[in-house]
């Protein structure tokens, strides 16, 4: 049998294969999968697609060929060499909520790093049924900010089921990522998502082996409702290292637009006489705290 199928996790020198039918199948790799590139891109890892091959016995089913990729995450293992968590991811759910209450800066950096990716962002604001919380001023500020901005912002809360329905909608027909604080609902959402998750979260560790559900490796689950979404763990650090003057320019479309009356059109935006961008966020037409986040980013731009 042979055929094509997605990556839902990898453990070690194993892949678990998800086929087109839905089936899973335990899975290694073959040897040089990809022959060029960078060691860290040449595996396969969640989201990917590939090619497979199984014999009658009831050998492992070998993973031949490696698909082109849309995108593909990397991040710093524990040693900060290159790491590739997640492919083909299409969308990123930045959830905020207002405890632990957000940091714009952190938004900031996600949104850069999704701009990285060519992927689109969508900004959740969960635990909506806490509007009677002390942070009530500062998420109705972020949402003001964010959704002016141009960004999508969905409210949610996973106790009362508020925009649950919406979310899904959202998810359904893309691979999609979840990143946030800790103890902004991530799992809460999931779970709320899907409520038959956990069961084939198990399923899959009894498939894998892995005894315990790992949490450090990203896995890709389908979504009744329609839709993957990728749980991976750790990615807290989900920064691009350097991020190009491109992805400044995405993530960061207020002042790639005013930067077109600065003085210089090399202007860094930091003391140079005749800068507009730095005029504009006197005035307050862009945020002051957008000016400090791009300013930050661009310090450790390519
Ligand atoms: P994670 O660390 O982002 O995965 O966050 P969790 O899903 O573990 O949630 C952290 C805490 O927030 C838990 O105590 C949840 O019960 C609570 N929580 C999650 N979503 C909501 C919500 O919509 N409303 C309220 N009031 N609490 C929530
Ligand atoms: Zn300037």
């Amino acid at each position: 049998m042979s055929g094509r199928a997605r990556v839902v996790t990898r453990f070690g020198a194993e892949l678990i294969l998800r086929t087109e039918s839905g089936e899973l199948l335990r899975a290694v790799s073959r040897r040089n999968l990809v022959k060029h590139g960078p060691a860290h891109l040449r595996v396969s890892v969640c989201g990917d697609y590939v090619s497979y091959e199984t014999d009658d016995g009831d050998n492992k089913a070998v993973a031949t060929t490696l698909e082109p990729r849309q995108n593909v995450l990397v991040r710093p293992d524990h040693r900060g060499r290159p790491h590739a968590g997640a492919a083909n991811i299409d969308q990123v759910l930045i959830v905020i909520a207002p405890r632990p209450s957000p940091d714009w800066g952190i938004i900031d950096r996600y949104l850069t790093a999704i701009a990285a990716l060519s992927a689109t962002p969508l900004l959740v604001i969960n635990k909506s049924d806490l509007s009677e919380s002390p942070a009530e001023g500062l998420i109705a500020d972020t949402e003001a900010l964010y959704s002016g901005l141009g960004y999508r912002v969905l409210r949610t809360s996973v106790k009362n089921g508020d925009g649950i329905e919406t979310l899904r909608e959202h998810l359904h027909g893309r691979t999609s990522l979840l990143v946030g604080q800790s103890g902004v609902g991530k799992s809460s959402l999931t779970r709320a998502l899907d409520p038959g998750l956990e069961i084939r979260i198990g399923e899959l560790s009894a498939i894998s082996g892995e005894g315990r559900h790992t949490t450090t490796v990203a896995h890709l689950y389908a979504l009744s409702s329609g839709g993957d979404l990728i749980d991976s763990p750790g990615v807290r650090d989900f920064a691009p290292y350097e991020p190009t003057a491109d992805d400044l320019a995405t993530s960061f479309p207020e002042i790639a637009e005013c930067a077109h009356d600065c003085r210089f059109h090399d202007c860094r935006h930091r003391a140079e006489p005749g800068c507009a961008v730095k005029a504009a966020a006197e005035t307050g037409r862009i945020p002051p705290s957008r000016l400090r986040s791009f300013l930050e980013l661009e310090g450790n731009s390519a």
